[in-house]
């Protein structure tokens, strides 16, 4: 392929001596569970976010069961209790939901952002909604006022799915002040699975929470939970982040604002350039940092994407497809109740991801926008 959907080697190039020296150290440390690397990354990452509790931990889908069993021992979630989650995500949002014993209530996206459409909240309310998860659906920040207003009004904890929009700054305030996606709410989690904005070398995960005993009860949950040596005040697991990635994790993570700037710049190039008849670019708003442009999302509206994405293979141009099918459509979730789900289906049947990352140059996106502005769908 002339220009690959990802090459994971050219994007981690720039910190490859880096990467070398952070796994010599920690080989030489003897240290290979917990410890000071593992606490130096969750600080800096508290220092980024502003969020005062971090704790580091396997991956994002454990961040977000960790999130949802610790509200549940703390007391603050019940088994059974609704969660408005959007339709639109990737399947780990729901199957964290549904792994805690809680009850997922899928809302339909927003055309235009994809994200949770925050104007269908309201008709889904029930006496046993607790809980809203907003994802920050490929680097777009999912956060306004109705949602703010909504949570407030109905005493709803907060949980950001920020797996995909670490970095990202949102136009109204968090429900603490802060602007930072994973600072919003009352608990975020982050992926640093290796194609995410930052990316380890393997799995890895953060919970933020500006909630204390919540910090507590995750930290215990995911250390088999215990809160000191062989005491268990939980049946926990093991979901701790690894020291050797928090090392890789501290190396990357102050580039953060400039890859995503990277990122920006290849999102405005595909936007100001491309201009083709059945092809709807993503929406741009006025803000720069209110997308992390995880992922660059056309929608094909001919009814021919599979042939758009034939013939973009033929000009040597790698895809993807984020997602071809919806959670609901998944067969594990063949009995899950949801209310219709238009603009999901429709987004499942037109979406198309074109290369984003810094692997990606500024004039590759030039060149794919013209080769895309020259197919025949
Ligand atoms: C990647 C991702 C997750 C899960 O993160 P892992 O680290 O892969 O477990 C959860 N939610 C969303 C939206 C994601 O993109």
């Amino acid at each position: 392929m002339r220009y690959p959907f990802l090459n994971l080697d050219t994007v981690n190039a720039p910190y490859r001596e880096a990467l070398a020296e952070a796994a010599t150290r920690v080989i030489g440390s003897g240290r290979f569970v917990g410890g000071p690397e593992v606490e130096h990354f969750e600080s800096m990452l508290s220092d980024m976010t502003g969020v005062p509790y971090i704790i580091g931990v396997s991956n994002g889908l454990d961040a977000l069961r960790l999130i949802l069993k610790g509200y549940i021992e703390i007391g603050r979630l019940h088994h059974g209790d609704e969660v408005i989650v959007p339709a639109n995500t990737y399947v780990a949002s729901v199957l964290a939901i549904s792994d805690a014993g809680l009850t997922p209530i899928l809302v339909d996206a927003d055309i235009r952002t994809m994200n949770i459409d925050t104007d269908l909240i309201n008709r889904v309310l029930t006496p046993r909604t607790r809980a809203i998860m907003t994802v920050h659906l490929y680097g777009r920040v999912a956060w306004d006022q109705t949602l703010v207003d909504i949570a407030r009004k109905n005493n709803l904890l907060v949980i950001e799915d920020n797996a995909q929009g670490i970095g990202g700054v949102s136009k109204i305030a968090g429900l603490y002040g802060g602007r930072r996606t994973g600072s919003l709410g009352d608990a975020s989690a982050f992926s640093f699975y290796p194609t995410k904005n930052v990316g380890a070398l393997g799995d890895a995960g953060a919970v933020a929470t500006h909630d204390k005993e919540l910090a507590k009860a995750v930290k215990a949950l995911a250390n088999y939970g215990s809160d000191r040596r062989y005491h268990n005040i939980y049946k926990g697991y093991n979901c701790r982040l690894d020291p050797l990635q928090a090392a890789f994790l501290s190396v990357k993570l102050p580039h953060t604002d400039r890859e995503n700037a990277d990122r920006f710049e290849r999102a405005v190039t595909y936007s100001r350039n491309i201009s083709h008849p059945y092809v709807v670019t993503p929406y741009m708003s006025s803000e720069v940092t209110d997308n992390v442009w995880h992922q660059y999302v056309l929608r094909i509206t001919s009814g021919k994407r599979e042939e758009f994405i034939r013939q973009l293979a033929e000009h040597g141009v790698g895809t993807d497809i984020h997602y071809a099918t919806p959670p609901h459509r998944q067969p594990c979730y063949a009995d899950l109740k949801h209310e219709a789900l238009p603009v999901t289906e429709q987004l499942a049947g037109e979406v198309v991801s074109l290369p984003i990352s810094t692997g990606t140059s500024v004039s590759d996106a030039a060149e794919i926008a013209e080769i895309i502005n020259n197919l025949k769908l």
